[in-house]
């Protein structure tokens, strides 16, 4: 919109009546998109007005992993986003030709995070999640500037050394005043397809240690909200544009992430 004035981000005026969650992780590859699509999912089935905005500059996969395969479309000077499973989804990947690598910097990237806030339009959301980029980046303190009242929720695995780069990224909320609402341990244990026995790939405590760290430097408590196995039909899920909370809400992993979503 050259030449006019920023849009107010709505999300961010007093009264708004939208919870935003920023959902952050030390590092990629530890379930992160994969977690914000699955509660985006269970939260619309239950009912909720529910976007999600993908601002993973790398690993933009929100629209697939959701099965969103609409484009956004301009109305008047508003972006409509397209939507999957009662979730409007936009995502830096609609605005890139092909799949070509994002290289933009710390100001472009403000300034597309500026527009998919203010710019689209989103209706009366109850929640709004957006997935960051993994680590400690230039996003992460953009979504303090514009929307001081989103709520951090941390992802990592049981891994040690994971856990380690997850408490770096959370603990950045320090710093900006916000708030980090939980903690998510993603892939803690693989039940044996076939046996009782739980496979501990990639060890156990991360999720507790995260949440113990974070709450002794943030100063407020800061819970574990749950634990995530590895499951197949998580991945195929994610593969297959279904959610497994859509797909297989009662499997291990669906159970689970039906349940952090009740609790935010
Ligand atoms: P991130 O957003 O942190 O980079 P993704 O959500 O893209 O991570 O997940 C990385 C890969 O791991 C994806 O292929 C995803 O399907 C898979 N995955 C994530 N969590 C699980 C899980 N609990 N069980 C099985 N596969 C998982």
């Amino acid at each position: 919109r050259g030449g006019t004035a920023e849009r107010e981000v709505p999300f961010a005026k007093p009264g708004s009546l939208t919870r935003v969650y920023a959902v952050a992780s030390g590092k990629g590859g530890v379930g992160k998109s994969s977690v914000t699509v699955n509660l985006a999912a269970a939260m619309a089935a239950d009912g909720l007005k529910v976007g999600v905005v993908d601002a993973d500059i790398y690993g933009h996969s929100v629209p697939r992993m959701l099965g969103a395969d609409g484009k956004p479309t301009q109305v008047e000077n508003m972006i409509m986003p397209p939507s999957a499973h009662g979730v409007k989804v936009i995502s830096i990947g609609m605005f890139t030709p092909g799949n070509s690598p994002v290289v933009w910097r710390g100001p472009m990237l403000h300034r597309a995070l500026q527009q998919f806030l203010a710019d689209v339009f989103w209706g009366d959301l109850d929640v709004l999640l957006l997935d960051l980029p993994p680590g400690t980046g230039d996003i992460a303190i953009s979504v303090a500037q514009l929307v001081p009242n989103a709520e951090i929720l941390v992802v990592t695995t049981p891994q040690q050394a994971a856990a380690e780069v997850a408490e770096r990224a959370g603990s950045i909320a320090v710093q900006t005043h916000q708030k980090i609402v939980g903690v998510v341990e993603n892939m803690a244990g693989l039940p044996c397809p076939h046996c009782d026995e739980i496979v501990d790939v990639f060890g156990t405590g991360g999720g507790q240690r995260v949440a113990e760290g974070l709450t002794k430097t943030t100063g407020a408590s800061v819970p574990v909200l749950g634990s995530i196995p590895i499951d197949v039909r998580l991945r195929e899920g994610g593969d297959e544009g279904k959610p497994v909370v859509l797909s297989d809400p009662d499997s291990p992993a669906g159970a689970a992430l039906r349940s952090i979503a009740g609790k935010l």
